[in-house]
């Protein structure tokens, strides 16, 4: 069973005063598609090449099925590395390229060509096999790294940034046929990217990460419903999630002349600690234009409206002025204040209009 663990794992690179990677645990099932994501230089690369023997543990255990690797040469981990830069080789042809490991492993040709058409096949690429990779599109190169993994029969997978070069469309493209051909390849994967909408329709978990710290494991939708913090709150999903610091009055939420309805079980759940301040989070689908009359809302200046055809975006400030914000651990927020609202296609009034908005208390 080619399970991963980390056991608390902690690595510190020399000279740094802290940690690149600092008490990571984390369990990936045998078969399972796990994505680390987080923003640049938190960890993700150092934890994926501690896994592959690149990178020096200083602390805790890795282990692979029952065997702790912490140890072991990267060559006897039985694992396949995709790199973003692909790294193939020039002079040689795709066939070669991704049969080369196979032939260093004094693997007999025959079956070395049985397992490169094979993958060929699987990945589209049976007519390129005599072409040198400078003959190839970008996103053929890529699948040419892929089948170089896959004829390997590795025990697990490592993907750093695959797709990293590709254009935006062959991007989307390329990463539902990576996250098809694994299910179908059934072998364990940990998958690294900085882009939350990759990890969001790759993974069946995703592993949240920040300054070298888990913040969360869960499935996309764990971690779209239930962020364990305002990190991952504000990092899971586009446009982000609204978050603001609100002071609680009564049954109700206020930020100037917002107000939120608060449910019985979250007025429960404050303590003297919080001070009478609450975090709110509402996502840009989570608002509705208030009826007539409603007492709860959330008057907002509309300050742009972006049609994008399926549906449109209103970005506004609250009308009295006050900035919605959490300050103090709020660096995945890029927008100084500013709301996001998802609207029907033309339906939102024009820039400096204020709409009255409410948010479901669930
Ligand atoms: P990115 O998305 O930008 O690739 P990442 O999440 O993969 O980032 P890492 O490459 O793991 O991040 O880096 C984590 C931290 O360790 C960063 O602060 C980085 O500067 C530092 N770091 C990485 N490699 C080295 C090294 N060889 N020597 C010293 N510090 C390093």
């Amino acid at each position: 069973m080619a399970t991963v663990r980390f056991d608390n794992v902690s690595r510190i690179y020399p000279g740094a005063t802290e940690p690149a990677v600092k008490n990571l645990n984390l369990e990936v099932a045998d078969g399972e598609f796990l994505v680390l994501v987080g923003p640049s230089g938190c960890g993700k690369t150092t934890s994926l090449r501690m896994l592959a023997g690149l990178e020096d543990v200083n602390e805790g255990h890795i282990y692979i099925g029952d065997k702790d690797v912490t140890n072991v040469q990267p060559k006897d981990r039985d694992i396949a590395m995709v790199f973003q830069n692909y790294a193939l080789y020039p002079h040689m042809t795709v066939r070669d390229n991704m049969g080369f490991a196979l032939k260093i492993a004094k693997l007999p040709k025959d079956e070395i060509n049985k397992r490169v058409e094979k993958a060929a096949k699987t990945l589209g690429l049976t007519q390129y096999l005599d072409r040198k990779p400078k003959a190839l599109s970008g996103g053929q190169r890529q699948r040419v790294a892929m089948g170089r993994a896959i004829v390997r029969q590795p025990q697990v997978f490592l993907m750093d940034e695959p797709l990293s070069n590709l254009d935006a469309k062959l991007r989307v493209q390329t990463r539902t046929q990576i996250a098809s051909l694994q299910h179908e390849l059934g072998v364990t994967t940990l998958y690294v990217t900085h882009d939350q909408t990759e990890a969001m329709t790759m993974g069946d978990r995703i592993a949240v990460i920040k300054d070298g710290i888990l913040q969360q494991v869960g499935t996309p939708r764990e971690l779209y419903d239930r962020p364990a913090n305002s990190f991952v709150a504000g990092f899971i999903g586009s446009p982000s999630m609204n978050l603001g610091r609100f002071r609680v009055e009564g049954e109700h939420a206020v930020l100037g002349e917002a107000r939120v309805p608060l449910s019985a079980a979250t007025r429960d759940a404050l303590t003297s600690a919080d001070n009478g301040q609450i975090i709110i989070g509402f996502r840009p689908e989570g608002l509705q234009i208030a009826p007539e009359g409603a007492t709860a809302t959330i008057p907002l200046t509309i300050d742009l409206v972006e049609e994008l055809g399926s549906d449109a975006y209103v970005y506004g400030h609250l009308a009295s002025g006050e900035q919605l914000s959490i300050s103090d651990d709020d660096d995945s927020s890029d927008k100084f204040g500013q709301i996001v609202v998802r609207v029907p296609p033309h339906t939102a009034p024009p820039a400096g209009n204020v709409m009255h908005l409410q948010i479901e208390p669930g």
